[in-house]
């Protein structure tokens, strides 16, 4: 009987206390909902599957029972509003230099940006959701992750295992807005030494490098410093991103089936 107990004994996954000490789990976003309400078009978005190596139309949101009241709020509060008011609003007043290939921001709290970011990573990494059984680190990096978006970045020095940058789809043509949201790729780096791991968050790419190592100019430029205030951002066009060429196929499918 005891066995049983503990058995069904079930803790939230960011502060590991039990449910019985936290309260019941919340059905936690994988992606933020924000992000999801930028991508639905007509209550439906265009989505990648690396599994089945297709673009799909999907409606239903990804989520799992996953975070306590608590550390859905710390997400919520501390992560999500400002990954939102930096990257989704019209932030002028913090536009540094926007050229044809790149922008930079300045006045940016560049740890919390990027811990926002891995929160999405980690969440990812974590959740039983099946459309991301192919996105798999180690246990340890996972925990290392998992330390620093509950620690507001402060327990945890993320960047000695991971580097982070943002890069902007650029606008296309065929009046299609770039509102995609793919559940990721994990790939080799060039090197050969280094993991990439690639999610499509509306219009945006964000890219994960583990371990961080300074494999090239690029990364240098444009991955998030810690200490900073800049956030250099790289605009890319979507064909330069194979399986995004799919997403515009199959959203241009979508809008002639809706005139
Ligand atoms: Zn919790």
């Amino acid at each position: 009987m005891i066995l049983s107990n503990v058995e069904s004994e079930i803790f939230c996954k960011l502060c590991l206390r039990s449910t019985k000490l936290c309260g019941a789990l919340q059905r936690s976003h994988i992606i933020p909902r924000f992000i999801w309400m930028t991508v639905k078009d007509k209550g439906r978005y265009v989505s990648y599957s690396t599994v089945r190596g297709s673009a799909e139309l999907g409606q239903s949101d990804w989520r799992e029972e996953m975070l306590c009241f608590d550390c859905e709020q710390l997400i919520s509060i501390k992560y999500e509003s400002y990954l939102k008011e930096i990257l989704y609003k019209n932030q002028k007043e913090k536009l540094l230099v926007k050229s044809e290939g790149c922008f930079v921001m300045g006045g940016i709290e560049s740890n919390r940006l990027s811990v926002a970011l891995l929160s999405i990573l980690w969440r990812c990494l974590v959740t039983g959701v099946v459309e991301f059984d192919h996105i798999k680190l180690p246990d340890s990096f996972c925990d290392f992750i998992r330390v620093a978006v509950f620690t507001e970045g402060s327990a945890a020095a993320w960047q000695d295992v991971v580097r982070v940058r943002v890069v902007k789809i650029r606008d296309l043509s065929q009046g299609v807005r770039a509102s995609f949201l793919w559940s990721g790729l994990l790939r080799r780096n060039d090197s050969k030494s280094a993991i990439e791991i690639v999610l499509v968050l509306g219009s945006y790419c964000v890219v994960f490098l583990t371990p961080p190592l300074i494999v090239d100019a690029e990364w240098m430029k444009y991955s998030l410093k810690p200490r900073s205030r800049l956030l250099r951002v790289k605009i890319e066009n979507y064909t330069e991103i194979v399986e995004l060429n799919d997403m515009v196929v199959e959203m241009l499918k979508s809008k002639a089936i809706d005139g």
